[in-house]
């Protein structure tokens, strides 16, 4: 939704979909109904329907219409000018009946708006309007007629913009306020920091030209406020309806909202209102969810009965509030008594500034890419940390088969999937029957299996269509699991055949199937494309043309290094080549390792990070150390720590603290987190971040030597160098640290290597074994 002016008076546009959602939705939120076909099977049911009605037809007919300052428009589905027949094609399975009552009212409210439209565009004045509901798995169609006057749909018609027309006038006022406000938006402090007034030169640049951008940034050059400023600023004069800022952490959230509070964006406008910029922060449901151990519906969560009876007064109170953090959002749900996780959903309609996970926009699901799409918004969008995107691109993208799951599905599930279940299960048996080996990269995908899949989804939702009862969990996770295969098998089907692996991996009696994706780049760049600009930010973006590669970024898109606050004399680099980190030289390695970090302790007590490739390297170096130096205080990360032990362990690191902590490369320590000044003086490098050598790095490896001729280094040493950059920026966080990074292993005295560091880091100097004697 969105406003546009003429010379007269400023109209607001809208969807007939989304009036419809706003004014005819009541009684109670039900996730029952769930769940709905893909977007693959509507798009191929419309096509069945439009194809059964005969070359006369009209589908997708583009309708428009005003009423006072609303533009109401949409697309109705299709259109029988013999039989003067509107119909409004909904895709789904199993029984209507056991369809909510709201659902139905909802989609006959979209059906009689379409139909005002259409006598008013081709003066009739009578119309049979048709609910359809096509049934994908039966090829079925259940038609639901009225015919109605003219008269009655106008007046109908009337009646949902007049319940609209109040907010869309106070969404008129909101705009205005907001372009004002930005237009007049200043950076908050006397002075940019260095290399930050650039960041937000070539930010606001892009955005204002419509160009994507990469830009490696270093730490301390204050990425965030650098890109959320002009970001904000390019909005009124780009006539962007939205900025989204996503993360894939929960620190770049709260460093977002921190540098909006900043700008001044929590603040009350200066009419008294709630600030002039509406700004929502999304978390996952699992952590916004109040009952857990109850199911989203209105039998069963009293924040589900009714929510739509009480969502116009709590969406009201929200965008009065305007700053929609966590606890904003959720303070505002439990005086409605709506549940804050939907209250949060709808809130993305009416927010300006979006705050959530990466994935919010660029999963098969997200949902403001929907929204975007849906309201026709134009969007800039802010990736922080965006090396990232590659791994979580190949995780949106990617699905598993764990038989172990579907094996305990199938023990307890109940009659009606028994057979859905069984068919599944002798599929996957001849597919293991026809691959043997411990590993098997298929040749082709197992289209038979993922039928079997299909049908058990199909099986699943019919059930719970009829019995609406809530799943037991091993059954719950297999219907996910199965739902995503099938949706994953889809995407693969439409890519590249050489950016997907489909693979068999044997673990004793148990043995996974993984879709995995391999480059992410053409589903992510269908997300590009959709936005006005994307600004994709890191401090280690490097290669440029990696990155453009794995992200689907187009050869022309602008990459910049943004220079460096802070100077080589801040940080010592210090390269023990005499140390192999290798797999079959690692016993070798543990004393040399432990001498020299017991050596470089003593000479600075302090607090030091040290990371290594796997935890069985960081618990045999850790055995040595406590042997040889047990002066020397260290903790370690274990294996799946909870937050309240992720948050002990960086307890540790305070100011006057002193000791090693032992992580992994690339797990929860090794970047996005902060600990600046004596909370952290050194770390120890002992591994070049490699994956590990196995037959699916393997197979990564040779595809990307198909598609890129460089399969090592788009396989291995580019995402290995990006986490051993990441974990060494953990030292130097502000121009007045000063700190030391050992890099540990002879590989890192490669000149291509050493390429990869940051530039403004000094030439390492070696430490050869006679000068690590402690
Ligand atoms: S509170 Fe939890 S169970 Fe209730 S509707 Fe919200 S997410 Fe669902």
């Amino acid at each position: 939704m969105t406003p546009s002016s003429d010379v007269e008076t400023p109209r607001y546009r809208v969807a007939v979909r989304a009036l419809c959602e706003f004014t005819a939705r009541t009684g109670d939120l039900d996730l029952r109904f769930t769940p709905a076909p893909t977007a693959q099977q509507g798009i191929a049911g419309h096509q069945v329907v439009v194809a059964r009605r005969g070359e006369h037809y009209e589908h997708e007919v583009t309708l428009e219409g005003r009423y006072g300052a609303l533009i109401v428009r949409g697309r109705a589905d299709g259109y029988d000018p013999v039989r003067q027949r509107l119909e409004e094609v909904k895709t789904r399975r199993g029984d209507i009946e056991a369809m909510p009552a709201n659902q139905r009212a909802l989609h006959w409210a979209q059906a009689k708006v379409y139909a005002a439209l259409m006598c008013r565009q081709r003066d009739l004045e009578r119309l049979e309007v048709a609910l359809v509901y096509f049934d994908i798995e039966q090829q079925r169609e259940t038609v639901l007629t009225e015919t109605m006057d003219r008269h009655t749909l106008e007046a109908f018609f009337i009646a949902q913009c007049e319940r609209f027309i109040d907010w869309a006038e106070q969404e008129l006022a909101h705009e205005a306020a907001r372009a004002q406000r930005l237009t007049q938006l200043a950076f908050p402090h006397a002075d940019f920091r260095p290399g930050q007034r650039a960041l937000a030169e070539s930010v606001y640049k892009a955005i204002s030209t419509r160009r994507d951008l990469m830009l490696q940034a270093p730490t301390g050059i204050g990425k965030t406020l650098g890109t959320l400023f002009p970001a904000l600023k390019a909005m009124p004069g780009q006539q962007l309806d939205r900025l989204f800022f996503l993360t894939a952490r929960t620190t770049g959230r709260r460093l977002a909202l921190e540098a909006l509070i900043t700008l001044g964006m929590a603040d009350a406008a200066e009419t008294g209102d709630g600030p002039a910029v509406r700004t929502l922060e999304l978390i996952a449901r699992d952590r916004a969810c109040e009952h857990p151990e109850l199911a989203c519906h209105g039998d069963s969560c009293p924040l589900a009965n009714g929510f739509y009876d009480r969502l116009p007064e709590a969406r009201q109170a929200a965008v009065a509030r305007g700053w929609l953090d966590h606890a904003g959002l959720r303070d505002v749900a439990l005086s409605h008594r709506v549940c804050p996780y939907y209250l949060g959903q709808e809130m993305a309609h009416w927010c300006d500034v979006v705050i959530g996970d990466v994935n919010y926009w660029f999963d098969t699901s997200a949902m403001l890419y929907a929204l975007a799409r849906q309201h026709q918004w134009r969007v800039s969008v802010l990736v922080d940390e965006a090396h990232n995107l590659v791994e979580r691109g190949r995780a949106m993208y990617g699905a598993e088969f764990d038989q172990g799951r579907f094996a305990a599905a199938r023990r307890d599930a109940p009659a009606a999937l028994k057979r859905a279940l069984d068919r599944l299960w002798r599929q996957w048996k001849a597919l293991l029957r026809d691959h043997d080996g411990d590993y098997i990269c298929l040749e082709t995908p197992p289209r038979k299996l993922f039928n079997a899949l299909s049908q058990f989804v199909t099986a699943v939702g019919d059930m719970m269509v009829e019995t609406p009862i809530g799943l037991e969990s091993a059954l719950l996770e297999a219907w996910f699991d199965a739902m995503q295969i099938v949706r994953i098998a889809e995407l693969a089907g439409e890519c590249d055949p050489d950016h997907y692996l489909f693979d068999i991996e044997r673990r004793g009696k148990s043995a996974t199937l993984s879709l995995r994706n391999v480059v992410p780049a053409p589903l992510l760049a269908a997300r590009f494309e959709a936005a006005h600009a994307v600004i994709l930010f890191s401090a280690t973006l490097s290669p440029a043309g990696y990155y453009r590669d794995q992200l689907g970024l187009e050869a022309s898109t602008p990459w910049l290094e943004m220079a460096s606050p802070f100077t080589a004399g801040q940080l010592e680099v210090h390269l023990a080549g005499h140390i192999s980190t290798r797999y079959r030289d690692r016993g070798a390695s543990l004393a040399p390792i432990a001498e020299l970090m017991a050596r470089q302790f003593r000479r600075r007590p302090g607090n030091y990070l040290a990371f290594f490739s796997s935890f069985d390297y960081l618990e045999r170096v850790s055995e040595t150390l406590a042997e040889h130096a047990p002066d020397v205080p260290q903790w370690a990360q274990a294996r799946r720590m909870s937050e309240p032990e992720r948050d002990a362990f960086l307890a540790r690191f305070t100011l006057a603290g002193q000791g090693i902590g032992f992580a992994v490369l690339g797990g929860i320590f090794g970047e996005g987190i902060d600990l600046p000044g004596e909370r952290l003086i050194g770390a120890f490098v002992a591994t070049l971040g490699l994956a590990q050598f196995n037959p699916v790095n393997e197979q990564m490896k040779a595809r990307m030597e198909t598609l890129f001729g460089d399969g090592y280094r788009y396989a291995y040493l580019y995402p290995g160098m990006t986490r051993v950059v990441q974990a060494a920026g953990r030292v130097i966080r502000s121009p007045e640290d000063r700190g030391v990074i050992y890099l540990i292993d002879d590989r890192f005295q490669r000149g291509e290597i050493q390429a990869l560091l940051p530039g403004w880091w000094a030439p390492p100097s070696s430490d050869r074994p006679t000068d690590v004697a402690g």
